[in-house]
């Protein structure tokens, strides 16, 4: 079986400023490198469409769906938060980041594809249920999850976030949802400051003191995150993939290396071979440096490609 790949040029589309990380150029880098490397010619590539507001609202309640929609300028910039920015064009692109997870776990659950990648932004996993920040509109690994739960009946989602910074928002979304167990990791003591005491037995925190290296990494996550998950037994695994943990990015300071990035690649779709079929869908979370993005990107896909072809 293969690999999907989703985007939309529309994603670019947001632009909140030359000077703001969280660029259009993210998504350029990477399309580019796949591109380049022949990447793109094995990927199943399939242009994301708008969730609908049924599917959103599975995470977000109408009320805050409202707010977004009356807040958004027809010219211009506003903002949403003080490290978000909303133009014309924020909405549409932030439908399709989380349309883009409903339209993977569908090509994944009907087995069309092994696993996907969703190459998209605004990123999605800061955003909680009624309140934007650090750059998320919508929560799109949690629509992406309540889709797989509610449209597919599946009973236990996986969503495993390895980008820099606590997946705050899927928290507050599923802490009283034990169908879906979240494992993050992040740097702590680090934005977004929330979510670290008196977490329900399916939030797990893996916790990096500033300046933690490849190997302290890999070991924090095999104990931290492979029990729980054995335990768990999820039938679908959701991935918010940010790459910021990278030594090389401007927002964060934890040391991992390319390398490390196929490496926890290699490690989740390991343990879904093990439990769900080999069932992921990875979508973009954070990652600054373009470079280093592209890189990761790289890895991730290359690890995705080997198990999606492998036999199960
Ligand atoms: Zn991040």
């Amino acid at each position: 079986m293969s690999t999907a790949f989703f985007h939309h040029p529309d994603c670019e589309a947001h632009d909140m400023g030359d000077d703001h990380p969280e660029s259009p150029k993210r998504l350029r880098a990477i399309e580019d490198r796949l591109t380049q490397t022949g990447l793109m010619d094995k990927l199943l590539v399939t242009q994301a469409e708008e969730a609908s507001r049924d599917e959103i609202r599975r995470a977000h309640p109408d009320k805050y769906i409202d707010q977004l929609e009356q807040m958004a300028p027809t010219k211009g910039r506003v903002m949403a938060d003080p490290d978000t920015m909303m133009t014309a064009y924020s909405l549409r692109a932030a439908r399709l980041a989380a349309g883009s997870g409903v339209q993977a776990v569908n090509q994944v659950l009907v087995n069309q594809a092994r696993n996907a990648f969703c190459a998209i932004r605004p990123p999605g996993h800061h955003a909680e249920r009624s309140r934007t920040m650090g750059f998320s509109f919508f929560n799109n690994v949690a629509i992406a999850a309540l889709h797989a739960l509610s449209f597919h009946h599946l009973e236990r989602v996986a969503i495993l976030d390895f980008d820099v910074h606590q997946g705050n928002g899927t928290i507050d979304i599923f802490h009283h949802d034990p169908r879906v167990l979240m494992c993050s990791s992040f740097q702590h003591p680090f934005y977004p400051y929330k979510h670290y005491h008196d977490m329900p037995d399916h939030v797990v925190n893996v916790m990096l003191k500033a300046g933690t290296d490849s190997k302290t990494y890999r070991q924090a996550i095999t104990e931290g995150w492979l029990d729980a998950l054995d335990r768990f037994k999820p039938q679908l695994i959701l991935v918010s993939a940010g790459f910021d943990a990278h030594r090389l990015d401007p927002l964060a300071d934890i040391e991992l290396e390319t390398e490390d990035y196929r490496w926890i690649t290699d490690t989740i779709t390991d343990v879904a071979k093990a439990h769900c079929r080999g069932r992921v869908v990875s979508m973009l979370e954070g990652g600054y440096n373009l470079q280093v993005l592209a890189d990761g990107v790289e890895a991730h896909v290359r690890g995705l490609l080997a198990a999606g072809n492998a036999s199960l």
